[in-house]
């Protein structure tokens, strides 16, 4: 294969569209990805519904990544969610507004989006050499890959690492260029689980019996953070998207204190009026499960976790008084011993470190190689702020790469 203007590593949504950006702009472009085919994860989160994007308005839609740096919600603001939803719709993938403000294509995977998107690459000239791991830079610079046929170095005149964070590493992304980058003295900030679940030391008998239920509809908790939506009781946990929204809070929490205190409201739409008076009802003889499942509508999974809360504080719940009880529903709490393993997380926090890339997303020390994506040192909560940030670093990247090799074009 012939030695392109250009190599993109990393076929993910990030990478392709840098090598979408770069095509058109008439240079040759070859995408490296170490897996037999791309875009694993793209399609995988497809498959519950690819949420693209998000259409609530720019000013609120950049307060999701937190803390991250002016350069990220630079390239959200240049590429901002309409962009992203105009790009499907000239792939002819028509796109909807669920009911939560969140995108989907109207397909709602992924696959016939990444169809179309491959036949336009393939269109533009770009190229794919599937089953090249990249492994760093050999001593003049170029890149190296393992390849089933033994190793091969390219060296193109500029390159856009796309290489994703370390979630779900089976789909291709394992976080391998952390220690090839950090060797070469760029910061790579810690590589954490972000939208994750969390472990909890579950008694055997409510693990048994809840082990894969979910709890819908629950307010959720901690250092004044708070979000509304579903857990899911796991093995070793809890998991599910009212999580997910608090996971930093969370894992920050735990990380300085050892553990992190969740607190759930099992009934957030009742006033606390509300559910006093249902719950100073006459008991009778009814056992107080039965009770709770009457008055409050408890599903047994709700009516499990106030048990264990009872057994935390040493006692039964049949023996807790009704304030202690309303004290329970409205804000039981569940102590976190830390976030569940990186590889079962959504997505990943950490990476490439802002201070290490230039404005046009080149890396300082080596600034002929520009990086995107998932790998960079930034987070936000599932909603399409994942891969609406993956497509604008994408498109960022591939902008500056095009300025860097046509600078008069681009006026620099
Ligand atoms: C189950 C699940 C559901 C999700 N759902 C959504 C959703 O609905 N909406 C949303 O916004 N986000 C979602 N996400 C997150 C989103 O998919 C990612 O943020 C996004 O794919 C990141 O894009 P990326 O291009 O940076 O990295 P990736 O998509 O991870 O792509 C990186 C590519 O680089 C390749 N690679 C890595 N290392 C090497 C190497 N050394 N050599 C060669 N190639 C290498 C990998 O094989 C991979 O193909 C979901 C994630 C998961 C796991």
């Amino acid at each position: 294969m012939s030695v392109p203007d250009v190599a993109i590593v990393g076929a993910g949504p990030a990478g392709l569209i840098a090598a979408e950006t770069v095509a058109a702009a008439g240079f040759s472009v070859t995408v490296y990805e170490r897996m037999p085919s791309g875009a694993r994860k793209f399609l995988m989160a497809g498959r519950g519904g690819l949420n693209l994007t998000h259409s609530e308005s720019l000013e609120t839609f950049l307060t999701r990544y937190g803390a991250a740096p002016p350069l990220l919600r630079d390239a959200v603001t240049a590429f901002p969610p309409q962009a992203l939803r105009e790009w499907a719709h000239g792939l002819k993938q028509e796109t909807f507004i669920g009911t939560s403000g969140r995108v989907f294509p109207k397909a709602f995977k992924a696959s016939p989006l990444l169809r179309a998107w491959l036949a336009r690459l393939d269109h533009l000239g770009v190229r794919f050499a599937l089953r090249h791991q990249w492994l760093g830079w050999n001593e003049e610079g170029a890149l190296r890959f393992a390849t089933p046929d033994g190793e091969h170095c390219v060296a193109p005149r500029a390159s856009v690492l796309a290489l994703g964070g370390a979630s779900w590493p089976r789909l291709g992304a394992n976080g391998d260029w952390r220690d090839i980058l950090s060797a070469q003295g760029i910061a790579v900030t810690e590589l954490e689980p972000a939208n994750c679940g969390f472990r909890i030391d579950w008694s055997a008998s409510f693990r048994d019996r809840f082990e894969g239920q979910p709890l819908k509809n629950v307010a959720l908790a901690c250092k004044g953070q708070t979000s509304r939506g579903e857990i899911v009781i796991t093995r070793d946990g809890i998991e599910g998207g009212g999580v997910y929204a608090l996971s930093r809070t969370l894992r920050e929490t735990a990380r300085a204190q050892g553990h992190a205190i969740l607190s759930i409201d099992l009934r957030p739409d009742l006033s606390e009026q509300e559910l006093v008076t249902r719950l100073s009802r006459p008991r009778g003889k009814q056992s107080v499960a039965t009770f709770l499942r009457k008055v409050l509508a408890l599903p047994p999974v709700a009516i499990g976790l106030l048990h264990e809360a009872a057994l935390y504080r040493g006692t039964r719940l049949a023996a807790l008084a009704s304030d202690e009880l309303t004290g329970l529903v409205r804000a039981l709490p569940l102590r976190l011993d830390g976030p569940a393993s990186l590889a079962r997380a959504i997505s990943t926090a950490g990476g490439v470190a802002f201070t290490d890339i230039r404005a046009d997303f080149s890396l300082v020390k080596r600034p002929s190689v520009f990086v995107a994506g998932e790998m960079l040192d930034w987070e936000a909560p599932t909603g399409g702020y994942l891969l609406q940030a993956s497509f604008a670093t994408g498109i960022a990247a591939g902008q500056g790469v095009l300025a860097r090799l046509h600078p008069v074009h681009f006026g620099r």
